[in-house]
């Protein structure tokens, strides 16, 4: 793999490097077939793993974030990180440090950044996308809709594959699990790998997916 370990440990995230290094992997194969696109860049720690096995096949990211930060990452919440708070006070505002780690992993022709809600950029996506990895906000209705926008543009034979998945609410929040079992009972995937909290999923046929399930909550 060919990324500097070091220099992505001193980059800010939550990606566990045995997690990444499957994260780089998937890449590798499903690149070769067409762009990748994630949810969730903060500052940038998988979209080295990804790009830059997207660069060794001459491929894309799309990586989307608000880049505002969630809700427990704003000023006065538990997980606040004082370097990343905008100071001409407009809350959260990682996409600085995402540019930067581009710069730093020579990435910038290779990621493309999408700044907006991964429900806008889906709007008028029309782009058959070799793997999709969902690792934004953790509510349950911000994962079921990345899961809705994004699921159906995954090509045959492509990979999904999504983070902090935790069957156990011990280990942490369970609307990734959820959505995760969705994707398993649409038919549409099967599992491939699982590595700590990522699950890899492969698109089994062609078509659309079916249409959201309804949810008491
Ligand atoms: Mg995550």
């Amino acid at each position: 793999m060919l990324i500097d370990q070091c220099a992505l440990d001193a980059v800010k995230g939550f990606m566990d490097p045995e997690e990444g290094a499957a994260l780089y992997a998937a890449a590798l194969s499903a690149s070769r077939r067409g762009p990748c696109l994630e949810i969730g860049s903060y500052c940038g720690k998988s979209a080295v793993y990804i790009g830059t096995a997207c660069r060794e096949n001459h491929a894309i990211l799309f990586s989307i974030d608000h880049h505002r930060g969630s809700e427990e990452q704003q000023p006065g919440q538990a997980y606040c990180d004082p370097d990343l708070v905008d100071a001409a006070g407009g809350g959260i505002n990682t996409f600085d440090h995402f540019r930067k780690t581009l710069r730093a992993f020579s990435l910038e022709d290779t990621v493309v950044p999408l700044v907006c809600s991964s429900v806008v950029a889906a709007r008028a996506w029309a782009t058959a996308l070799a793997m999709v990895f969902i690792d934004g906000g953790h509510a349950f209705e911000t994962v079921w809709n990345d899961y809705n926008a994004w699921a159906g543009h995954v090509m045959g034979g492509g990979l999904l594959v999504m983070h902090d998945v935790f069957e156990r609410p011990e280990d942490g929040g369970l609307s990734p699990f959820e959505v995760y079992e969705y994707a398993l009972a649409s038919g549409l995937f099967e599992e491939t790998q699982r590595i700590k909290s990522l699950r890899v999923m492969q698109r089994k046929c062609c078509g659309a997916p079916p249409p959201p399930r309804k949810y008491a909550y």
